[in-house]
């Protein structure tokens, strides 16, 4: 076994990290404190990141990115995400999509669509999979034709006529590109009912909703994607009729791994604060770190960010191992990263006494963070169900 990263790794979590100083950190709480999630959405940052290459960087390098593996993109998230959340999501969710963007769309598509994306560092990606009446029922192997997306698409001559709703999208109106999952047959169930398509913004008939406000992760956008009579043509079809979920079980095989690791980033930013303050802050004649409550706080933190990080790791090498892989790695890293990232801010927040309570304290943004990742990409209770051995 090699634990070591390998040197283009390395200069890529570096670069990730000194972007998050330069560019992420000076801004990320005060823009966090905007209104509203339109306003709110950092495009001048997400441009720059666009510039020094983070937006491209999962996509192959025959296609013209980076080609970076699921390791080097959670040690990508990682960083960015100790600068800010919502903008690491920003740039995971576009990642994401470029491994389904690689695998499912054939070589016209790709005409269309690729140069657009390589040229613009405005043009992210996004996936539709929720909608109002349909959420774990997408996730957790319930397969009846009355549960999971409604969202129906009906052909007519060459094109699939689109009505219905997606929420909670993540990249939601910031997107270009969106693949959406849509019911093609009414009559089975998630597993065999559902087909994706790409869903382009000038589509007439295709609008962008509601946009979400959050509790944490604010510097990321979701919205609604309404379809009214929306036409989508037969040519932005990505996977046989009814082939969506086995399409997602193939090949979405990092989205849970790489969401942990931009969480335990946050994580990690919370911890190095209450390291920080407990050097610092003197009560009972010495620095707090010196009281052994205060002390077991932080071993606590450091502990479980460590445990987290060795096993997201492992998650990541084995995502690239072609038959290695088990999907339950990647529920179960979900899981547990997430659910030890929530405690250590926790903890990071109690170390700061009451200042920790208060919004000129930057340790209540990272416990809102931290909340996300408990219900986003699936939640921890379907991801433990999918987790069951015997399923
Ligand atoms: C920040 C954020 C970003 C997101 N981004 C996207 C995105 O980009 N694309 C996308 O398609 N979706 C996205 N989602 C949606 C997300 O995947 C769903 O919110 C999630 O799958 C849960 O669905 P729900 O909200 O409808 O909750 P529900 O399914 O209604 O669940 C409510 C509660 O019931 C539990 N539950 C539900 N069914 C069962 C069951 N059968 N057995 C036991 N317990 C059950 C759940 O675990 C949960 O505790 C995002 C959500 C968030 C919060």
């Amino acid at each position: 076994m090699d634990f070591q990263l390998t040197e283009s790794q390395r200069s890529l979590q570096r670069l990730a990290h000194d972007f998050a100083e330069r560019e992420i950190r000076p801004i990320a709480r005060e823009q966090d404190k905007i209104a509203d999630p339109q306003e709110r959405f950092p495009w001048d940052v997400v441009e720059k990141g666009g510039e020094v290459g983070l937006r491209t960087l999962a996509l192959p390098e025959e296609m013209g990115g980076a080609g970076a593996d699921i390791l080097t993109l959670c040690l990508v998230g990682e960083e960015l995400a100790w600068g800010d959340l919502g903008i690491a999501v920003t740039f995971d969710q576009t990642w994401k999509i470029s491994h389904l963007f690689e695998r499912l769309t054939n070589e016209e598509q790709r005409a269309r669509y690729l140069p657009a994306f390589l040229e613009d560092n405005r043009f992210h990606l996004a996936v539709g999979m929720t909608e109002p009446n349909a959420g774990s029922d997408n996730i957790i192997p319930y397969s009846s034709p009355d549960a999971g997306a409604r969202t129906t698409a009906v052909r007519d001559g060459d094109d699939w006529v689109v009505n219905g709703m997606k929420h909670f999208i993540s990249n939601g109106g910031i997107a270009k590109l969106y693949f959406v999952a849509l019911r093609t047959d009414t009559s089975k169930g998630v597993s065999e009912g559902l087909t994706y398509f790409i869903a382009t913004p000038d589509l007439p008939g295709f609008s962008i909703g509601r946009i979400h406000d959050k509790m944490g992760q604010r510097l990321s956008q979701n919205a609604e994607l309404i379809f009214d009579d929306c036409r989508i043509p037969e040519t932005n079809r990505v996977t046989p009729v009814g082939g969506a979920m086995e399409a997602r079980k193939r090949f979405v095989r990092g989205s849970n791994i790489e969401a942990a690791a931009t969480v335990l980033g946050t994580a990690r930013a919370a911890y190095e604060d209450a390291l920080e303050y407990g050097r610092n802050r003197v009560q009972g004649g010495k620095p707090i770190i010196e009281h052994q409550a205060v002390g077991f706080m932080l071993s606590d933190c450091f502990i479980e960010y460590e445990a987290s990080r060795r096993l997201l790791h492992y998650a990541a090498w084995t995502a690239g191992q072609g038959g290695l892989y088990d999907p339950k790695m990647g529920f179960m890293t979900k899981v547990y990263v997430s659910e030890a990232a929530y405690r250590i801010a926790t903890r990071a927040l109690e170390v700061w006494g009451g200042m920790g309570y208060m919004t000129e304290s930057p340790m209540e943004k990272y416990l809102r963070d931290a909340t996300s990742f408990l219900h986003s990409d699936g939640t921890n209770q379907a991801m433990r169900i999918r987790t069951m051995p015997f399923l």
